[in-house]
């Protein structure tokens, strides 16, 4: 679904991105760890469209994003296929749970105000926030919110979910729900590239575990692989912290 191909960016003097390659299959779950800085939020970033790489290309099935000439309604198109989910959530404040997805499904998809409608009871229910489909943002706990996030996300039906830190702003007790809501979603087969700290998670449910440094990737390997039988010695340090 997802073809990257040696892809560069710098901020100034900072190499951010160093030669990244990497895929992403579909129905595969593939986690980016590493240490703070390493460029794991800028790739992801960059697949979303929302930083621009200097070389390299990015082929979000078979279309490549990164090419300057690409229609812009046919990219939009594309990067529709893309769904993101941050650690801080991104829900607009002044909606509810229920509008934050309706609007969006309307305004973004197009659809109708009855399938609007039936579109986010049926991502709610998903989720188990049907009880809160009329509050708002700030009625809800972090994990909540997270949840309507990704029910927002998965609203738009995208062929794959990116996820940077979805559980870092939360407390520890409410990490837990947005994992399992993770976790099911692998089980429904969908399509994930995930950053995060959460090892004993990463480790659980990947199927690909990629781990980067300062703009490269160190190693990409299964988690067995990766987690128990890494030839590098920096990725054994990481994991060791
Ligand atoms: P973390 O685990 O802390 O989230 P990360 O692996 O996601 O780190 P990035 O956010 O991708 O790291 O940042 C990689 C590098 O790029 C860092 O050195 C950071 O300072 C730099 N950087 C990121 N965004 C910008 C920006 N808009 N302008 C300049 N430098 C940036
Ligand atoms: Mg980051």
């Amino acid at each position: 679904i997802i073809e990257i191909r040696n892809i560069n960016k710098s901020y100034g003097e900072n190499r951010v991105l160093n030669d990244i390659s990497l895929k992403v299959a579909k129905g595969e779950v593939v986690s980016i760890i590493g240490p703070s800085g390493s460029g794991k939020s800028t790739l992801l970033r960059s697949i979303a469209d929302l930083e621009t790489v200097d070389s390299g290309s990015i082929l979000i099935e078979g279309y490549d994003i990164t090419e300057k000439s690409m229609d812009k309604k046919e990219k939009k198109k594309i990067l529709l296929k893309t769904g993101m989910v941050f650690q801080n959530f991104n829900l607009f404040p002044h909606m509810t749970v229920r509008n934050n997805i309706a609007r969006t499904l309307k305004v973004v998809k197009k659809a109708s105000a009855k399938e609007a409608d039936e579109i986010t009871k049926q991502m709610l229910a998903k989720v188990g926030l049907i009880d809160k489909i009329d509050n708002y943002p700030n009625e809800l706990s972090g994990g909540q919110k997270q949840r309507a996030a990704i029910a927002r996300a998965m609203a738009l039906d995208p062929d794959i979910m990116l996820f940077d830190e979805p559980t870092s702003a939360l407390d520890p007790e409410l990490v837990k729900e947005v994992l399992d809501l993770i976790k099911k979603l692998r089980d429904e087969k969908t399509t994930m590239l995930i950053v995060s700290h959460e090892m004993k998670f990463v480790k659980e449910i990947s199927d690909k575990v990629i781990v980067m440094e300062k703009g490269k990737i160190l190693e990409e390997g299964t988690s067995g692989k990766v987690f128990e039988n890494s030839s590098s010695e920096r990725v054994r340090e990481f994991l060791k912290k």
